[in-house]
């Protein structure tokens, strides 16, 4: 009787659930492919990738970079994300922001040389 009992639990514990083993899960998760699901700017849309990245890029007329910025997080050990502008990563938002209050600063520079440069020029009938 008590065999019985234990054979017939044995029996129950082999049938199939209809529903994948948790450690199965992972491996065997359906990915569509899309926009990526862990960064909203990653723009890998090869299903269940593990390597995120984006470029952003401003072209000269000739085609030619003037500056490029963009972000990875790359699997493995260090997964940090970072954020990128030319060859200097920075890890951090507000690495970020103080780097690019430099470049509008320049570009504010730039724009004041500009119309002092041509006004200049008009000025003096150049
Ligand atoms: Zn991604």
């Amino acid at each position: 009787m008590r065999a019985n009992t234990v054979k017939a639990a044995m029996f129950g514990a082999l049938q199939p659930t209809g529903r994948p083993h948790p450690l199965l899960t992972e491996s065997t998760r359906e990915y569509t492919a899309g926009p990526c699901p862990v960064y909203r700017d990653c723009t890998d849309t090869e299903p269940g990738h593990y390597d995120h990245f984006s470029h952003i890029k401003v072209l000269d007329t000739d085609g030619s970079e003037v500056l490029d910025a963009g972000m990875t997080a790359l699997s493995g050990t260090d997964n940090q994300p970072v954020v990128y502008i030319r060859n200097t990563d920075y890890d951090d938002a507000a690495s970020v922001h103080a780097a690019t209050a430099k470049l509008r600063q320049l570009l504010d520079e730039v724009d004041r040389l500009a119309d002092r440069v041509f006004s200049d020029h008009e000025k003096h009938d150049l």
